[in-house]
């Protein structure tokens, strides 16, 4: 089933159970915690806080969501992708655990013929809060699961909440078995290939103070009017129903790796290596592409960063597989024709999206080549003298003189079994803006990009990555 239907047969199961379908907001959405929309609920947010009254009791959607807190597991896991689509249903006030559980159900299971995504029930299983017995209790009454494909998980999984006092509540994740082959028996643990969790129900229920449940803090007391918020992921449930290994090689990810097969000569499957990076790089065109058709141009504050590091991320995977023409252009063109049925604003935005990858790529290619020179020599020497060990001062000198980003060090050791002395590293920056508080004028200008990269240390600080880990809405 392709994952277009699959967004279809979302929203068309919940308009029959008298849903208002909403379209997708922006990925940027004006949210002081929020660097991208991360869930379905965020557009919603408003009505959930009781800030304004809900248009409707009911409401479904599929919200492009990016998540840069995943982008570390991008092509290693089999399911996570720094873009991705979350199909949702929200109850203000309206039905509660046992609605919610109940269409929830009948979508997963009912056939394909019918309509649904025809998951074999008895593949299914659910996690709930571990003081929530009265949902353990709606999974066997509702849809019949057996007690044993029922777990319980602490606060720290299962229960959710906004990181401020407010709406509170405990959740409920479904999971589809994937079989033997991917694991031990014995239901979902984290980080473990053979249960794939694929949607997640959130029952707001709790005030909560300026304490979680998940710090061990009691609730204040029942929310007055309780609802629903749930995410599916589209992709995922697309990684199961295509019959795949992973979410990269669904039906709009996938053409990515094709295209990146044919510049690089090299073919998917064949080695893991190469086969992250082809990952890598189809998750990330994609996201690139969807981001800068939201607005978002590479630069130096947090979202263009996020943006920039991972088209950066795209050329060097690129080059690893030993392309070294520029290919981003070319890898837009083949997201867009995958992504623009559902999506047309990128086929109207194109020539934009284009330039903008285009500019960003030359830029870098340029720091790239020279950089990566000076990399390989500090590396070899490091190696020949039988360290373990790339010295602070190189990555510093890499980053001061080539706008080597850290993060682009680390990796770059890492694949030749490197560690950088980061402590080094870091310390070595501090000296830099403390000499540079001291005399501004004296400060030299770089090779490259440099002047972009300090400007974002000056604004973020040396974890110029902190940017990354924003929030995340949804239950973890
Ligand atoms: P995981 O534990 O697998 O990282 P999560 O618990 O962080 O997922 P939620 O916050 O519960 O995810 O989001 C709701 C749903 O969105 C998940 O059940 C999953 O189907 C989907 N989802 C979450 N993160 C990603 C991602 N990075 N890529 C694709 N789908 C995702
Ligand atoms: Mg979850
Ligand atoms: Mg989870
Ligand atoms: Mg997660």
């Amino acid at each position: 089933m392709q994952t277009h239907e699959i967004r279809e047969r979302f929203l068309r199961h919940f308009e029959s159970n008298d849903h208002t379908r909403v379209p997708s907001a922006s990925l940027i959405l004006d949210d002081p915690n929020l660097l991208f929309v991360n869930a379905g609920m965020v557009q919603f947010k408003p009505y959930f806080l009781g800030e304004v009254p809900a248009p409707y009791s009911r409401a479904t959607s599929v919200q492009k969501c990016v998540r840069t807190g995943d982008i570390d597991e991008v092509g290693k896991t089999t399911r996570h992708n720094t873009f991705f689509q979350m199909a949702g249903n929200f109850s203000f006030g309206d039905y509660f655990k046992e609605g919610a559980i109940k269409q929830a159900w009948d979508l997963v299971t009912k056939p394909q013929s019918e309509g649904g995504y025809g998951f074999d029930p008895d593949r299914i299983w659910t996690t709930v809060y571990e003081h929530d017995p009265e949902s353990a209790e709606l999974w066997q009454k509702v849809a019949g699961l057996p007690a044993e494909r029922i777990q319980y998980r602490d606060a720290k999984d299962n229960y959710w909440d906004m990181g401020v006092a407010g709406p509170g509540g405990p959740c409920s994740e479904i999971y589809y078995d994937r079989g033997p082959q991917y694991g031990q028996e014995g239901g979902p643990v984290v980080d473990e290939d053979r249960y794939l969790e694929i949607w997640n129900l959130v029952f707001m229920q709790d005030m909560r103070g300026d304490g979680s449940p998940k710090d061990g803090y009691p609730v204040l007391g029942e929310l007055p009017s309780k609802n629903i918020d749930t995410g599916l992921g589209v992709e995922r449930v697309a990684f199961l129903l295509q019959g795949v290994d992973n979410v990269y090689e669904t039906d709009l990810v996938r053409p990515v790796i094709a295209a990146a097969e044919e510049f690089s000569g090299r073919t998917y499957g064949q080695n893991h290596a190469d086969d992250v990076r082809f990952r890598v790089i189809a998750d990330h065109a994609r996201s690139g592409v969807m981001l800068i058709g939201d607005g978002v141009t590479p630069g130096n504050e947090a979202r263009g960063y996020v943006l920039r590091r991972l088209l950066r991320r795209i050329v060097r995977s690129v080059r690893l597989l030993g392309v070294h023409e520029p290919v981003l252009p070319e890898f837009a063109a083949v997201v867009r024709d995958a992504m623009s049925p559902s999506y047309p604003e990128i086929e109207r935005d194109f020539e934009r999206i284009s330039d903008v990858m285009r500019m960003e790529e030359d830029t870098f290619l340029a720091t790239l080549s020279t950089g990566s020179k000076i990399f390989d020599m500090a590396a070899e020497r490091a190696k020949q003298s039988g360290a373990t060990v790339l010295g602070g001062d190189q990555a510093f000198q890499l980053h001061d003189t080539y706008g080597f980003p850290i993060d682009l060090t680390l990796e770059m050791a890492a694949e030749q079994g490197l560690e950088v002395d980061e402590e080094g590293f870091r310390s070595l920056m501090e000296e830099q803006r403390q000499r540079a508080k001291a005399d501004a004028a004296t400060r030299k200008s770089g090779h490259g990009d440099l002047s972009e990269y300090r400007a974002v240390l000056e604004q973020h600080g040396e974890t110029e990555f902190l940017g990354y880990s924003d929030l995340e809405a949804g239950c973890r």
